[in-house]
């Protein structure tokens, strides 16, 4: 039987490279994401793997809509066996007392309280159903500080709490849960924000050792890995995706 996953922010970057690698392997998709227009061109093309894949529109961090895009999936494919917990926005960067506080409530609703919901609907499936493997998108501003990015930094330390905490918790009953933690890599959300940040853009690359962004598709292949078989050990793990950024 065909596996199914859910991937939030599907219509983009890194879930919808992640989206495209899974279809390869015949896994059926699941793109939940508020962008409809690209959503549903990315069903389009993930189809072309010969898997079925629907859309569904929806705001990670407005509950009800998480809730809805777990019934739909439910109702639609019977189960989920893979769920990768990836919408997030960067914010707009710059110094942290500069901050509206109305942008710090919206980069916490979609990372934090957004991956929240969809684990607290996702999860209760997965268990009912004898398990199930999550990945989470934290990065590298969740495993090291980094200036101009204190909310979305916060947020994705968040993410690793998550993760391990909830593999003391449901390992016992088939979940394994794991964070990735990217570099810069080369998407709308990280082309946007150096636009926005030049300076910021030059510290990046200048302090990543490989002289490179990553890619969607160098990610997507870290996440397929962590959703199959050949991954079954591997639990509450964080792992560094950044052509050794954080490592020096
Ligand atoms: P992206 O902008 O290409 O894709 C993000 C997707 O999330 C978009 O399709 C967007 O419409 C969707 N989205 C945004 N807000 C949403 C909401 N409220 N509800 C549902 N969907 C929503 O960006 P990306 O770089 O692929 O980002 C994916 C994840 O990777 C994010 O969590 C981001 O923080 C993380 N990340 C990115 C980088 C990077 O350098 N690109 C590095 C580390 C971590």
């Amino acid at each position: 039987m065909s596996k199914v996953a859910v991937i939030t922010g599907g219509a983009s970057g890194i879930g919808q490279a992640a989206a495209l690698r899974l279809a390869q392997e015949g896994v059926n998709i699941v793109v939940v994401d508020v962008d409809e227009e690209s959503g549903n061109a990315a069903v389009e093309k993930i189809k072309e793997h010969g898997v079925d894949a629907i859309f569904i529109k929806a705001d990670v961090s407005k509950k009800e809509d998480v809730k809805n895009y777990v019934d739909q999936t439910v109702e639609h494919f019977g189960t989920i066996d893979y769920f990768f917990n990836n919408a997030g926005i960067s914010g707009s960067g710059g110094y942290f007392l500069d901050t509206e506080v109305e942008e710090i409530e919206k980069i916490v609703g979609i990372n934090l309280l957004g991956a929240l919901y969809g684990v607290r609907y996702v999860a209760d499936v997965m268990v009912k159903n004898g398990g199930g493997a999550i990945v989470n998108t934290s990065s590298s501003a969740g495993v090291t500080g980094q200036d101009s990015v204190v909310t979305y930094s916060a947020t994705k330390h968040a993410l690793v709490g998550l993760t391990k905490s909830l593999v003391a918790e449901y390992a016992k009953d088939g979940l394994r849960v794991n964070a990735i933690a990217p570099g810069p890599t080369e998407t709308k959300m990280v082309k946007e924000f150096y636009e926005a940040n030049p300076k910021m853009k030059e510290n990046a690359t200048g302090g990543i050792p490989q002289k490179r962004l990553g890619t969607p598709e160098e990610v997507a292949e870290l996440v397929t890995f962590l959703f199959t078989s050949n991954a079954s050990y591997v639990n509450g793990e964080v792992i560094r995706i950044d052509g050794g950024f954080t490592n020096t």
